[in-house]
C-alpha cells in the first residue's frame, strides 16, 4: 500500500507534458501508476503537477550593512513552501578570518528551523593557500559550489584577478563549482568619484553608478580565467543583454560557464527608481531596461540561460527607509514565494516560454549545477517526493501583506498573477495547502 497517490494529474517534465498518476511511498517517488491502494488521494485533475522548485539563490538572515535580511531560515522556508519551492540553496557566510568547513558548521547551525530542505553554496572571502584544504573538506561536507566576488571591496568581499586565478586552479582540480557576483567595480568606483553628492541623493542614478557595462567586464575577464583553468563557472544574476552576450560569447571560445537570472531582472526596470517608494527597489546589480528584459527572456526560451533564482534578500520598509543616498541602502528583494507563480504567469501565460522551461529553469537545471540531481529537481522513481500541484487558471494579485515572507514590501505589490500553487509536498509530506502552510519548524534537512 502506497501512503499518498496524485490521481489525474498532467506531470510537466522538460521534455514534455503526460498525463499520470503518481505515487509516493515514505519520502520518495515510487510509481507512475496509482492501481496499488493507498493510504490518501489527491485528486489532480486539470492541475499541473512540477518538481519541487529549487531556488538555487537566497540569502536568510544574512548580515549586511549594519542590518539582517528579514527572513530568518523558519520564515524564509515557510514562504518558499507556499510558493512551491521545496528546495533553497542559500550561502555561508564568509569572512578571512574564519575557514570554509567552519562556515559550513555554523550556517547549519543557523538553518536548523528551516521547514523546507536545503544546501550551501560557500562563500570565499579572502585567498590563501590552506582554502584548499579547507575546499576539500566541504566538498567532503557535500558543499560543492563556492562564491566569489568580483566587487564589494569596501565590504572585503571582492576577490582580485590574482585571487580567483588561484581559487579556480583548485577547484578545476577538485571538480568544485565557483560562482561569481560579476560587477566590475573599477568601473564602477570611477564613476562614483565624479559623482557629487546631490547626484548620489538621486535614487535613479544607482543605475547609473553600476551599468551593464560593468557586468559585461567582469563577465569576460572571469570567462577568460575560467577557459584557461578548465573550472566550471556560473555566473549569478545576469541583469543585462550585454551580460548574457558575454556569457554566450565565452561559451563559444570553451569557457564552461552557466549562469542565471533573476525575477526582478526579467520583470522590473530601472524607471522604478523614479518612484517616490523607488529606493525600496535597491539591488546589485541595478534594475534595467526594456530591452535587456526582452534579451534575458529570449535567453530563457533558448537556453542560453540555465536557471532562474531570485536573490531573494529581503528588508521591511523601515530597513530600507531613505537615508538621503543610494549607497547608505542594503541591496536586495524578496522573491522565494512569488517566482514559480510568476515565471508561469508572466512567461508561460504570456507566450514567452513554453511550459516545460518551467521545470528546465526552476528545477532540473538549478539541481544539475549544484550537484542535488537526481535526488531533487525530477519526478522520477527513486527521487524525493517533492512536488507542486499547480491550479493553471486561478487568478490572483499580489500583495505583500498576503504573503509569508517576513517583509511588507513585494516588488511587484499589484501585479495580475494568472496560475497558482495549490498544494506543496516536501519528502512525501503535504507542507502548503488550503492557502496555508502545513509544515513544521525544522522539517527541512541538509541535502547531502
Ligand atoms: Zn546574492
Amino acid at each position: 500500500m502506497y501512503d499518498l497517490v496524485i490521481r489525474n494529474g498532467t506531470l510537466v517534465t522538460p521534455r514534455g507534458t503526460m498525463q499520470a498518476d503518481l505515487a509516493i511511498d515514505g519520502q520518495k517517488i515510487v510509481a507512475f501508476e496509482g492501481e496499488i491502494s493507498s493510504r490518501q488521494e489527491v485528486d489532480a485533475s486539470k492541475k499541473l503537477i512540477f518538481p519541487g522548485i529549487i531556488d538555487a539563490h537566497t540569502h536568510m538572515e544574512l548580515p549586511v550593512s549594519g542590518t539582517r535580511s528579514s527572513d530568518d531560515f523558519f520564515t524564509g522556508t515557510r514562504a518558499a513552501a507556499c510558493g512551491g519551492v521545496t528546495t533553497i540553496v542559500d550561502f555561508t557566510v564568509g569572512t578571512p578570518e574564519t575557514t570554509i568547513p567552519a562556515d559550513i558548521e555554523s550556517r547549519r547551525e543557523a538553518a536548523q528551523p528551516a521547514g523546507v530542505d536545503y544546501s550551501f553554496h560557500a562563500e570565499v572571502i579572502g585567498w590563501n593557500p590552506s582554502r584548499e584544504g579547507e575546499i576539500r573538506e566541504a566538498i567532503a561536507l557535500s558543499v560543492k559550489t563556492f562564491k566569489f566576488y568580483t566587487a564589494y571591496a569596501a565590504s572585503g568581499r571582492q576577490s582580485d584577478a590574482g585571487d580567483l586565478y588561484h581559487a579556480f586552479r583548485v577547484l578545476a582540480k577538485l571538480n568544485g563549482t565557483a560562482l561569481v557576483h560579476c560587477e566590475d567595480e573599477e568601473i564602477i568606483n570611477s564613476i562614483l568619484s565624479q559623482m557629487s553628492a546631490a547626484e548620489q541623493a538621486n535614487m535613479a542614478n544607482l543605475t547609473v553608478t553600476r551599468p551593464s557595462i560593468c557586468e559585461q567586464t567582469a563577465i569576460s575577464k572571469v570567462a577568460n580565467t575560467a577557459k584557461s583553468t578548465g573550472v566550471r563557472v556560473h555566473i549569478v544574476h545576469v541583469s543585462s543583454g550585454v551580460g548574457l552576450a558575454a556569457v554566450i560569447q565565452a561559451r563559444k571560445q570553451g569557457a564552461k560557464l552557466t549562469a542565471e537570472t533573476c525575477p526582478q531582472y526579467l520583470l522590473l526596470d530601472s524607471n522604478v527608481y523614479n518612484r517616490k517608494d523607488g529606493h525600496l527597489f535597491s539591488a546589485s546589480p541595478p534594475l534595467r531596461t526594456e530591452e535587456d528584459q526582452a534579451q534575458l527572456w529570449e535567453g530563457l526560451a533558448n537556453g542560453a540561460l540555465d536557471l532562474v533564482a531570485t536573490d531573494h534578500c529581503p528588508f521591511t520598509r523601515k530597513q530600507k527607509m531613505w537615508q538621503g543616498s543610494f549607497l547608505d541602502l542594503p541591496y536586495g528583494l524578496p522573491g522565494v514565494e512569488t517566482l514559480l507563480p510568476l515565471l508561469y504567469s508572466e512567461g508561460v501565460v504570456k507566450g514567452r516560454i513554453p511550459i516545460t522551461a518551467i521545470p528546465r529553469l526552476l528545477c532540473e537545471g538549478p539541481a544539475r549545477i549544484n550537484g542535488l540531481y537526481p535526488r531533487k529537481g525530477t519526478l522520477s522513481i527513486g527521487s524525493d517526493a517533492d512536488l507542486v500541484i499547480f491550479d493553471p487558471k486561478k487568478e490572483w494579485m499580489i500583495h505583500a501583506e498576503d504573503l509569508h515572507m517576513a517583509t511588507d514590501f513585494s516588488p511587484y505589490e499589484g501585479v495580475g498573477v494568472r496560475g497558482a500553487v495549490e498544494m506543496t509536498i516536501s519528502r512525501g509530506r503535504v507542507v502548503y495547502a488550503d492557502g496555508q502552510f502545513q509544515g513544521e519548524r525544522g522539517w527541512g534537512q541538509f541535502i547531502v
